[in-house]
């Protein structure tokens, strides 16, 4: 693990260097306050440091403060090292932000298991985030595809509705669905299923632009959200089709013939921030696509019926 040490002692640097060395640290030293500094700001700083508290430029309790304030989320852990032992010295070190203290001089078995302790809360605060991070991650993208989940998209519809509405543009929903899927599972296994999942979500997203969204709506079906500037929503999801249709698969030793239907509904004022009347009319177009004979766009019809004009009433 890497270590900095901050010291404006020679002696002091180099007899802390050489132990801490011994019990297996990554050392880095710094001179001043100033120093220190200048190395927390680097790529991958150390996590572990090892302030005096008396140096010039910056002394530790101030770079203390600044490595917090920078990194509040995930700060590295701070021991000061200092000749002052006063209760109050204490109590002003540790609330402006230190995690620990040795007093000068220094103890070697102390300093060690001290070390060690801020060592382990390292690892745990680091343990913590990977957990966290993998857990959002699941809340939102799908495990198999890596693409959004479900609720992710829906989510992000009434935003992107919005979006496109500043931008005076149309916004287009599609659903997408592999075709005769049972098929697949039934002669080559779920295993083969699943690969030609991920690979027509590789092949769909080829098709699409950085601001286009999609999402795995679920099983084998999937929905496209794509901010387009004509009224011919099928050239976006015309292009998703032929990408994944144009050369069979190759999972394993077999070679499969893929395509898919897309049903495409465009986003009218009257949904009224709605996302189910949009996606309800892609799909009603995607199972018009099916019956048609499968491998198509259909797109839907007008959004809403025209009222019909009544007179002499
Ligand atoms: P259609 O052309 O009408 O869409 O026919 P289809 O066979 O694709 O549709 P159907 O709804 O009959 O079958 C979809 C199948 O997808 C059934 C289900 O077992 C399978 N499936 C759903 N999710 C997964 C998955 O994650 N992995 C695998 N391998 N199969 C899945
Ligand atoms: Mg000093
Ligand atoms: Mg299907
Ligand atoms: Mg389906």
């Amino acid at each position: 693990m890497k270590l900095l040490i901050a010291d404006d002692s020679k002696v002091s640097r180099m007899m802390l260097q050489s132990i801490t060395q011994e019990w297996g640290y990554d050392v880095v030293l710094a001179e001043d306050g100033e120093q220190a500094w200048q190395i927390m700001q680097q790529e991958n700083p150390p996590a572990l440091l090892l302030l005096d508290w008396e140096m010039p430029k910056r002394n530790g309790v101030e770079v203390c403060e600044q490595v917090i304030a920078q990194n509040p989320e995930h700060p590295p852990y701070v021991m000061l090292l200092t000749s002052r032992t006063s209760p109050n010295d204490i109590v002003e070190g540790l609330s402006r932000g230190a995690n620990d203290y040795i007093a000068k001089p220094f103890d070697s078995d102390e300093l060690k298991v001290r070390l060690q302790v801020g060592k382990r809360m390292i690892e745990i605060q680091n343990k913590l985030k990977d957990t966290l991070a993998e857990v959002t991650l699941l809340a939102t993208n799908d495990s198999l595809t890596g693409i959004f989940n479900r609720r992710a998209v829906l989510e992000m519809i009434p935003r992107e509705i919005k979006r496109v509405e500043r931008l005076d543009q149309i916004l287009c929903v599609g659903m997408c669905d592999i075709d005769h899927f049972k098929k697949i599972n039934d002669t080559y296994g779920h295993l083969v299923g699943d690969e030609v999942i991920k690979e027509v979500t590789k092949r769909m997203q080829h098709a699409l632009r950085d601001y286009d969204l999609i999402g795995r709506y679920g099983g084998e079906e999937f929905v496209i959200v794509t901010p387009i500037d004509q009224i011919d929503a099928r050239v976006v999801y015309q292009r998703v089709c032929d990408n994944v249709s144009r050369t069979p698969f190759l999972i394993g030793e077999h070679v499969i013939d893929v395509t898919i239907s897309c049903g495409v509904s465009v986003y009218s004022e009257d949904d009224n921030y709605d996302e189910s009347l949009v996606i309800g009319r892609a799909d009603k177009a995607l199972y018009q696509a099916k019956e048609a004979g499968r491998n198509r766009v259909v797109q839907a019809e007008s959004q809403h019926e025209a009222p019909v004009a009544i007179e002499n009433l």
